[in-house]
């Protein structure tokens, strides 16, 4: 389906700002309606505090922003972006994405980041796509934020396969020593930018690899956040 310029991606109502892309009414039923944790955002009984899974084995980032679960409508319109070659929504999540995290941020008071990094895709995938989702979401949430950004600050250099059939703890070994560095990093609050976060294995691989480099924090915003 494609949308007139001016309307919203979903209910198809005038824009009051044709760049916005989604309407008002609409990013509000898309927020998230149950308290998740901050830290792994997951379903949790309180949205303030980490959940007690976070407490026992907390992952290695400090926060987790996401829009809300992978369900639709949210999930159609990153399967519109990802597989039907639609990148103009990019702009229109990237915003969702923006007020997620400024929502959090005036929870939690996390630092806004000097740097995104945008989970990059194996060459293969991202020569057979044309484009990579994550470095659509960045592009303009940076400039938003006037913060850093460098596609090629983040290197896959070894191929992976496909995650999704993979059980968790083979995810973590999938991803095992797969990025590299190619910016430095040190004293700077880093986000981690991605469509969607499952495992978060690929996340934890990279936040590791950033706080070893030095990375004051690192925080991961995703659209979704799912198992
Ligand atoms: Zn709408
Ligand atoms: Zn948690």
């Amino acid at each position: 389906m494609l949308t007139a310029p001016g309307l919203c991606w979903l209910c198809r109502m005038p824009l009051a700002l044709a760049r916005w892309g989604i309407c008002s009414v609409c990013t509000q039923a898309l927020k998230m309606q149950i308290n998740v944790c901050p830290q792994c955002g997951l379903p949790a009984t309180c949205g303030v505090f980490p959940c007690g899974r976070c407490l026992q084995k907390p992952p290695p980032w400090q926060a987790l922003v996401a829009v809300n679960d992978y369900l639709p409508p949210l999930s159609t319109l990153i399967h519109r972006l990802k597989f039907l070659h639609q990148p103009d929504i990019a702009g229109a999540l990237a915003r969702l994405l923006l007020i997620a995290a400024q929502n959090a941020r005036r929870q939690q008071g996390h630092p806004w980041p000097d740097r995104l990094i945008a989970v990059p895709l194996a060459t293969r995938r991202q020569w057979q796509r044309g484009f990579n989702q994550s470095d659509l979401l960045c592009r303009p949430l940076a400039r938003w934020l006037g913060c850093e950004y460098d596609p090629c600050a983040i290197k896959r250099i070894r191929a992976t396969p496909v995650q999704h059939h993979l059980r968790a703890r083979l995810r973590r070994q999938n991803v095992k020593n797969a990025f590299r560095l190619e910016l430095p990093v040190r004293g700077l609050h880093i986000a981690i930018v991605d469509d969607v976060v499952t495992t978060g294995s690929t996340a934890a691989e990279i936040a590791h690899l950033l706080l070893r480099s030095g990375a004051a924090t690192v925080q991961v915003w995703c659209l979704c956040r799912t198992l």
